[in-house]
């Protein structure tokens, strides 16, 4: 904790960002990303112009809106929170490796088996009030460590929507996360009272030389519109799925009886009496997440005409893998072409870009993706297809299947089908969700 009530050390401020971003300095804050091959671009540039023949081509220069590396893992642990059933405190938390890849997503709940709709979720009077959730609930910190798809979490960076409490400092330091990266929703920092939990966190940080960081995002919230990637009729067509009270009803068995059971002679918490236990009640589906996962990914692509996203999901929802359409890594953004249409290829982007669907089995955090789902916006072309299918993943969740009737995906459905690849379209639940970056602090209050 080096750097504790600095603020956003490492940001640049919002009125200069878009200068920023022409610079392409915003890979260059974490250059084992980028730049691997050590062209500088000025010879990427000399290079291109040697193998294209730039005359009357059209330049297309990079899309300026992109969200910024901090702002997407931030965006991440917030979205992560819309999957809890916590009434007043859901959080979220995302852990990222050296190489900006996803290695762990969490929010806070009861362990596993310990159900969601039995367990009280009211806030106690104390830490062991048997009555509410304080004592069963893990944190998302917890989760999101435990939740891992790589071997471990040391040297990596977590982002997370409040600052940690010692429970949190204890796990972050014992599993060797080096730095946190706290969302920063007011204009200054104030510790004018911090808690006394709050105080030990921040000597257990420092005295572990823990690097905790501040960050204010420069947009106040990010919209994932589900109806604009395709034909809006789509949200009027029956849910394929079982819907979440059938899930519920499934569950609600001899789980939930064998938890009322214990909770009776344990704690003398009488579920019957409770017919509601307080959890909330607007959290998201596991496919409203993977696939708005897939979509805030989109939010990094720089292409101005078309934002992909992909999500790749293990056989424990554990999200392994997470990518956007782009240029290879050392391509220069700023020095290929983004352009379509031109006459010649090497002019348009086509031959340079990678899609969403490749870069997120390469950009994977765990040690491969075998038997996994792959939620993506689009469906796959037959490049992808192919790599899906090498790589093992049995299913895919598209949305829009707008290039239905061209080659590139009759190829595609006859490979996935060779090789007993699922395919299912996502039925979009919501028209839009709307993270609000503003609402850190709220969510996070302790
Ligand atoms: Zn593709």
């Amino acid at each position: 904790m080096k750097e504790i009530g600095t603020f956003n050390d490492e940001k640049v401020p919002s009125h200069k960002r878009k200068l920023f971003n022409q610079k392409g300095c915003d890979e260059k804050e974490y250059p084992n990303v980028r730049d691997k091959t050590g062209d500088d671009e000025q010879t990427q540039g000399k290079r291109l112009k040697a193998e294209s023949k730039p005359d009357d081509t059209v330049k297309t220069s990079k899309r300026q809106s992109y969200l910024s590396w901090d702002e997407y893992f931030l965006s991440i642990a917030l979205l992560s929170s819309k999957r809890s059933k916590d009434p007043d405190s859901p959080s979220g938390a995302c852990i990222v490796d050296k190489y900006n890849r996803v290695v762990a997503v969490g929010y806070n709940g009861f362990p596993k088996g310990c159900s969601d709709t039995i367990f009280p979720w009211q806030t106690g009077k104390s830490k062991t009030d048997l009555h509410s959730k304080e004592p069963y609930v893990c944190n998302s910190i917890t989760n999101a460590i435990c939740n891992k798809c790589s071997d471990d979490v040391a040297g990596c960076r977590l982002y997370v929507m409040s600052f940690p409490g010692s429970d949190d400092a204890k796990v972050i330091i014992q599993s060797r996360i080096k730095e946190v990266v706290i969302l920063q929703t007011r204009e200054t920092l104030d510790f004018e009272s911090p808690s006394c939990d709050e105080q030990a966190s921040r000597i257990l940080l420092d005295m572990a030389n823990v690097r905790v960081r501040y960050y204010k995002p420069s947009i106040p919230s990010i919209t994932l519109n589900f109806l604009a990637e395709s034909s809006s009729n789509l949200i009027d067509k029956p849910s394929q799925e079982p819907s979440h009270n059938d899930l519920l009803a499934i569950s609600t068995s001899q789980k939930e009886s064998r938890a009322s059971q214990l909770l009776l002679e344990e704690a003398k918490y009488d579920v019957s009496n409770i017919p509601d236990n307080g959890r909330r009640k607007d959290y998201i589906s596991w496919q409203d997440y993977f696939m708005a996962m897939a979509f805030l990914t989109a939010e990094r692509s720089k292409d101005p005409n078309t934002q992909v996203g992909a999500c790749i999901v293990d056989s424990e929802k554990r999200i392994i893998g997470l990518g956007y359409n782009g240029f290879p890594q050392g391509c220069s953004d700023l020095q290929l072409p983004w352009a379509r249409g031109n006459k010649n290829p090497l002019d348009n982007k086509y031959l340079y870009v990678c899609h969403a669907e490749v870069n997120a089995i390469m950009n994977k955090g765990s040690a491969n993706v075998k038997g996994s789902t792959i939620f993506v916006a689009l469906f796959p072309c037959e490049n992808c297809a192919k790599m899906i299918i090498q790589s093992g993943i049995k299913e895919v969740v598209y949305m829009s299947d707008c290039y239905h009737d061209t080659d590139g995906a009759r190829a595609s459905r006859i490979m996935f089908q060779c090789a007993n690849v699922t395919l299912r379209q996502y039925v979009p639940t919501m028209q839009e969700l709307i993270l609000d970056l503003t609402m850190g602090n709220q969510y996070g209050a302790k």
